[in-house]
């Protein structure tokens, strides 16, 4: 979930994590610490907090070293404080050790060590893994760090990104990957270790993926990759990174979720490219093509995905069964993983996620996947686990996201789903005419879009009128329920307004209890065929003195009298409307956030991609 970084070579490690560890604070953390090796001595320090914070207390302990390891740390198992964050040192301090992810059997491994009156400091689970590799290695003279390592991680129930070091073997970093994401940058003469690309980047486009049960043995000049439960030499080529600084950088905007709704004229545009068949009012999906007969003779069809790729996936189910008249069923992946739902080998299964790393996501892919069923997955990240452990897939490539609450990434799934609902809903017969009138309504998003972030004014004016409430409300219909329900849910992960979707009509099934003079609704109101309906509903928030704010693709007078707050996006289609309303939606949380003096790319609690359960 949080972030790793290791350096190895000539350079002052220092600085260099440091660095690393501020291009990984998007992933969200709660502390951060630095490990180095420096003169046969491991050096470390750690601090609850940001990691600014850390930096202080460098400066005050001047430390060097050409070897190191960084971490910034969301807590599982232990408060978040100075002690529990990583690295942590074995009882010796000879071994240092950060991690990602969470050791299962932590108890079992801290009671049989600490019968041997080895002394635990902290409260995590992580250290038990340190202590272990440490009496591994000191009680039998023959055992190399590596083998230590190897036989630790053997012992180990859970789910890992980890990386150790140790002043016997000062040469040396230790890295392994068990459900948690490591890529290793290769240099001349160093090599760099991170969860994701984005601090490497800068020093070098050649990485090499560490696969699921893989471990790493870096020193200066080389690597040697092996699977975790055997010493033999896996050999593997190294793959270039598109990543640029740029796309990991705020430029001139205040916080990378602005940097990243502004982007979203152009990443919707990259999402589709080479996509759209105009002419012939279809869509081509080259990954998943030769999948589309299969796809189309399906038992069923589920969708899983966890938190804002969820909303993506209802938005997806109310398309496919629309366009190609399959049903669909949408499905928590955590739900899905663990319940007996009915898998077989006409089974498809869509998975979706950002990062492509999510361990909810990812389980019910596997699962799916032993009991027969065809695997797609829609993701963001290019190599990640979801893109290498499915059958085919669709990439969204919006491009690296990193603001917290995600944005652009949300609307490249829409339009992934919008895309692949044409695309199957063609083959089975959709009129082509209708599916030009699709085509060409998405082959002009960005003008549309481009139209609503120069409105921007309006929106901070909603923002300013109501960021001192305590709820709001989001309303929609049909597509546009799931549309309601990502509103919402952007506006409780950055701002911390308590925030509640729903389709529209169940209001009066409880909610329409909690609507007085201090409560905003956001109604969700394109002029569709639910428009007459959606109508009455904001007549009886009106009713209640709720505060009405509309969001629509055509004002007309009724819907002005009746709205407090009246917000367009231009006419479109109506199924890239969810697509437009969105980034409405994205723009007011963003500023009712800003103007509550919320933290917008690193919400509390929260953490970028989500890999542990
Ligand atoms: N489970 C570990 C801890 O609580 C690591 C958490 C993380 O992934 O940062 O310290």
């Amino acid at each position: 979930m949080c972030g790793i970084i290791g350096y190895i070579g000539n350079r002052d490690a220092v600085p260099l994590l440091l660095k690393g560890l501020k291009r990984l604070e998007y992933r969200g953390y709660d502390s951060a610490g630095i490990a180095v090796l420096t003169d046969g001595q491991i050096h470390s320090i750690k601090k609850s907090g940001k990691v600014s914070q850390l930096e202080v207390l460098v400066d005050d302990t001047p430390m060097k070293g050409s070897i190191g390891i960084a971490h910034t740390r969301w807590a599982t198992h232990g408060e978040p404080n100075d002690i529990n964050a990583h690295p942590h040192l074995d009882h010796t301090g000879r071994i240092a050790l950060i991690h990602n992810g969470i050791i299962e059997n932590h108890e079992t491994i801290r009671k049989v060590l600490e019968e041997r009156d080895i002394p635990f400091t902290s409260d995590t689970d992580s250290e038990a893994l340190v202590q272990l590799v440490s009496a591994m290695y000191f009680d039998d003279d023959e055992l190399s760090f590596e083998g230590a390592f190897r036989a630790a991680l053997q012992d180990v129930v859970g789910a890992y990104g980890v990386v150790a070091v140790c002043a016997e073997e000062p040469e040396t970093v230790l890295a392994a990957r068990m459900g948690s994401p490591l890529v290793i940058g290769i240099g001349e003469g160093e090599y760099f270790l991170a969860s994701d690309a984005s601090p490497i980047v800068e020093y070098t486009r050649n990485v090499i993926y560490l696969d699921e049960g893989e471990m790493v043995k870096l020193t200066p000049d080389n690597h040697s990759i092996s699977r975790i439960d055997s010493s033999e030499i896996v050999s593997r080529g190294s793959v270039e990174i598109e990543m640029s600084i740029e796309q990991i950088e705020k430029g001139d905007f205040d916080h990378f979720m602005l940097k990243e709704i502004h982007e979203q004229k152009h990443t919707i545009t990259d999402t589709m490219r080479g996509r759209l068949n105009l002419e012939d009012g279809t869509t081509h999906l080259g990954g998943i093509a030769d999948f589309k007969p299969s796809i189309l003779a399906a038992d069923r069809v589920y969708i899983t995905a966890c938190g804002t790729s969820w909303h993506a996936a209802l938005i997806g189910k109310q398309l496919i069964e629309n366009y190609a008249q399959i049903p669909v069923d949408v499905e928590y992946a955590s739900e899905f993983r663990y319940r007996n739902a009915i898998i077989n080998p006409d089974t498809v299964l869509i998975a979706v996620s950002q990062s492509g790393e999510t361990a909810d996501t990812l389980a019910a892919i596997r699962k799916a996947k032993n009991l027969g069923a065809l695997t797609i997955g829609i993701c963001n990240v290019v190599g990640s686990s979801i893109a290498r452990e499915t059958d085919a897939g669709i990439y969204t490539h919006a491009g690296p996201e990193i603001g917290v609450a995600s944005t652009k990434a949300f609307t490249a799934q829409v339009a992934v789903m919008t895309m692949l609902a044409l695309s199957l809903g063609r083959r089975k017969g959709f009129d082509a005419g209708l599916g030009r009138d699709l085509t060409k309504a998405l082959h002009h998003i960005d003008n549309d879009i481009q139209t609503i972030l120069d409105d921007d004014q309006s929106i901070r004016k909603v923002a300013q009128d109501t960021h001192m409430v305590d709820n709001f409300l989001y309303l929609g219909r049909g597509i546009n329920f799931p549309v309601a329900l990502e509103g919402a849910l952007k506006l409780k992960e950055i701002s911390y307004i308590h925030a509640e979707g729903y389709p529209a009509a169940e209001m009066k099934h409880g909610p329409i209890a909690l609507i007085d003079e201090n409560m905003p609704v956001v109604f969700i109101a394109p002029r569709d065929d639910t428009y007459s309906k959606i109508l009455s509903n904001i007549q009886e928030v009106k009713a209640r003195r709720g505060i009405v704010i509309s969001i629509t693709d055509r004002k007309t007078r009724e819907l002005d009298s009746l709205s407090d707050h009246l917000l367009e996006v231009p006419r479109t289609h109506k199924h890239v409307f969810p697509i437009t309303a969105s980034i409405i939606l994205q723009l007011l949380a963003y500023h009712l956030a800003v103007l509550r003096g919320c933290e917008i790319d690193q919400p509390r609690n929260l953490a970028k991609s989500v890999t542990v359960e």
